[in-house]
């Protein structure tokens, strides 16, 4: 097995399908080397990192189309730290978490925070989805707009709870791959290591004047909230284009040309035609053949930045994915959680169309050589 080689013609030019770090392009590499080479290196309190902070956060606002006043917040953390900031200064007493699949599951974990009260939790099985239930006395409305862990997407709409309820979506894998209405959310936030192509570490968001609202109301009563995860001091800080304590500047290099690419190219409108071009060469591929079948059943809930295909158990998807790696076409593996005899492939903006037609055509070849 370890010796299968795929045939050049398969072989994708940028072997990268990881749903996270994913793909980095070489343009935005070179950027660290000659753009960063002034910036690297230098005080984050001074003009030229301000500066920067002060590009990411413009050329998001012109990227989401910005309603007016919507602010572009981050702080450092990664999304994950979001979480916890949202349970110290989002929900006043009480979230809804829709929970199908990992990431939903841990908003809801922090969401179970002692001063709140429980949250109440929408469960869905794996593959499927959970839909918004309004209930009464819930303040904000959590879901993930694309599930990493099972390659399920959500419609961004807004829930239409009590007045001034917020609606908050976790965007970490979606944001900058498909495009929705900024207006329908209150928070849009994620982390730059996916569609971004760019490192982990820092959280950022899009907020309604409503969230603002919100964030300050809490921070005024009194609430214990620890500064690190401070969403007030987060608002206050991005401002002035900075952040509490020092952020990696090399995520934000990378995060910067990829924002400017991706609105040099077309901007969102682009992205989304591009993941749903290279995700539906997946799906069409895998409902073609007898041996795989994509993981959602439904194809309305299907993600057009992460498809998850299972093959059949003929076939170990474990052995694909390692002659897969061992030439070169890397991290096709599924979520460890889910358990499953499947693929999983990012089809995240950075990774060329091309290349995901071409790894069809690399799986298809090893599967042949696997059943030899
Ligand atoms: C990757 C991911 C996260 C976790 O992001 P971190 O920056 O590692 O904390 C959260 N939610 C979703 C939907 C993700 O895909």
């Amino acid at each position: 097995m370890a010796d299968i080689v795929i045939p050049a013609e398969f072989l994708p030019t940028d072997g990268r399908f990881g749903c996270g770090p994913s793909k980095i392009r070489g343009a935005q590499l070179e950027a660290l080397v000659t753009r960063g080479a002034t910036i690297l290196g230098t005080s984050h309190r001074q003009k030229p990192v301000k500066d920067l902070v002060g590009s990411v956060r413009q050329g998001l606002a012109d990227l989401f189309d910005l309603p007016d006043g919507y602010e572009v917040v981050l702080g450092n953390g990664g999304s994950t730290a979001f979480w916890d900031a949202a349970a110290f200064g989002l929900i006043e007493q009480r979230a809804e978490n829709l929970s199908f699949g990992e990431f939903g599951s841990k908003f809801a974990k922090a969401a179970a925070a002692p001063w709140l009260q429980a949250p109440h939790v929408v469960e869905a099985p794996g593959g499927s989805r959970a839909e918004l239930e309004i209930v009464e006395g819930v303040d904000v409305y959590a879901y993930p707009h694309n599930e990493t862990s099972t390659g399920v997407m959500a419609p961004v709409v807004r829930a239409a709870g009590d007045p001034g309820a917020l609606t908050v979506v976790d965007a970490t894998s979606a944001a900058g791959g498909a495009a929705f209405d900024v207006s329908a959310t209150d928070v849009y936030y994620f982390a730059p290591q996916k569609n971004f192509a760019s490192d982990g570490g820092i959280w950022l968001a899009l907020f309604s004047p409503a969230a603002i609202e919100r964030v300050e109301r809490i921070a005024a009563s009194g609430r214990y909230i620890p500064e690190f995860l401070s969403l007030k001091n987060a608002v206050d800080n991005s401002r002035l284009n900075q952040t509490l304590n020092t952020p990696a500047i090399s995520t934000l290099l990378l995060l910067d040309d990829q924002v400017q690419w991706i609105n040099a190219s077309g901007g969102l409108a682009w992205a989304d035609t591009r993941t749903k071009t290279s995700s539906s060469t997946l799906y069409d591929w895998a409902e073609s053949v007898d041996y795989a079948a994509p993981f959602v059943r439904d194809p309305d809930h299907r993600s057009q930045v992460v498809a998850t295909i299972d093959l059949d158990d003929a076939i170990d998807a474990k052995a694909v994915a390692a002659v897969l790696r061992a030439n070169g076409i890397v991290d096709t593996e599924p979520y460890r959680k889910l358990g499953r005899n499947q693929l999983r492939v990012a089809t995240f903006t950075a990774i060329d169309p091309d290349d995901v037609q071409k790894l069809v055509g690399a799986i298809t070849y090893v599967v042949g050589a696997l059943q030899s």
